[in-house]
């Protein structure tokens, strides 16, 4: 299918591995030249080296960290007019309900509410302008069954999810477009991370945990990188104008709901 974006300008935010760098390679098979970010620079560069050469798109990097206004600042001075925008950055650590402290809290809305907000406050007046845009924010199934040691997450995560549901319906007459994409399980870095975490706790190695969890996924595995870049590719497609507000989960059937 001819997504209808190639030469589309995107800002794909914390890009360099994982569901971010999923979303930019999609993105660049879709012919989209791109500004992508992450604080580590070697990273970036080897992500933006292999999409210059395997797409042959347009790449700049902003190597920063896009929860800090400073860092904000230098992602949009290279990303003022873009017509898609993908948010995303690191996820929140994992702890007890009764241990965070509001610090804890502020760095988590911080970083998954208060950026993506940021973001499209800065953005979306030049795509209604021109009439046109896209926005993705990579969020979490946490948004629709709370993750109990990931509680910062489904704070931050469920706020953001409130400000698109009304934003989204504000701007849509001006041809622009916000949706969340909710991630199940997927193998990356994070769920790595989170797979030791439970090896940890129960005393054993990562391969059983990482089976165990998968054992809880009717799919029976992790989904990849590729399948939620090709998701977002989708929402951030010419096709996919009528698509408002919505919540998109892709978990391989993990969270038991009828709708
Ligand atoms: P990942 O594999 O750990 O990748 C994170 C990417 O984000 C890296 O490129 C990292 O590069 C960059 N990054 C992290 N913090 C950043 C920051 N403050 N500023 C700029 N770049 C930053 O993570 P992922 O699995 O792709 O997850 C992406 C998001 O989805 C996270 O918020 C995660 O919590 C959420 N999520 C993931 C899963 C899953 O199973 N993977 C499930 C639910 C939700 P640098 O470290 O160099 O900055």
């Amino acid at each position: 299918m001819d997504l209808g974006i190639k030469g589309k300008k995107a800002l794909v935010c914390a890009a360099s591995k994982g569901l971010g760098r999923g979303c930019a390679e999609a993105l660049a098979e879709a012919g989209v030249n791109l500004v992508i970010n992450a604080r580590g620079a070697e990273a970036l560069e080897a992500t933006a080296a292999h999409l210059r050469a395997s797409y042959g798109v347009d790449v700049v990097t902003v190597a920063a960290d896009v929860t800090t206004e400073a860092g904000r600042a230098q992602v949009l001075a290279a990303a003022q007019d873009v017509d898609i925008l993908v948010t995303n950055a690191g996820g929140p650590p994992p702890g007890l309900w009764s241990d965070w402290s509001r610090d804890d809290f502020i760095k988590a809305l911080d970083g998954n509410m208060l950026t993506p907000i940021a973001l499209m406050q800065a953005i979306l007046p030049g795509m209604i302008a021109r009439k046109w845009g896209r926005v993705v924010n990579i969020t979490s199934g946490s948004v629709k069954a709370p993750i109990p040691q990931l509680g910062l997450s489904n704070a931050a995560r469920t706020g953001l999810t409130g400000f698109v549901a009304g934003t989204a319906r504000q701007v849509a007459e001006h041809g622009v477009t916000i949706n969340n994409l909710l991630p199940g399980i997927h193998a990356t870095d994070r769920a790595n991370s989170l797979d030791d975490g439970v090896a940890k706790a129960q005393g054993i190695d990562r391969a059983t945990a990482t089976k165990q969890r998968q054992a809880t996924i009717p799919a029976r595995r992790y989904g990849t990188a590729e399948e939620f870049g090709a998701a977002c590719a989708f929402l951030c497609s010419n096709k996919a104008g009528f698509i408002v507000g919505q919540n998109l989960l892709l978990d391989g059937g993990a969270i038991n709901a009828t709708i």
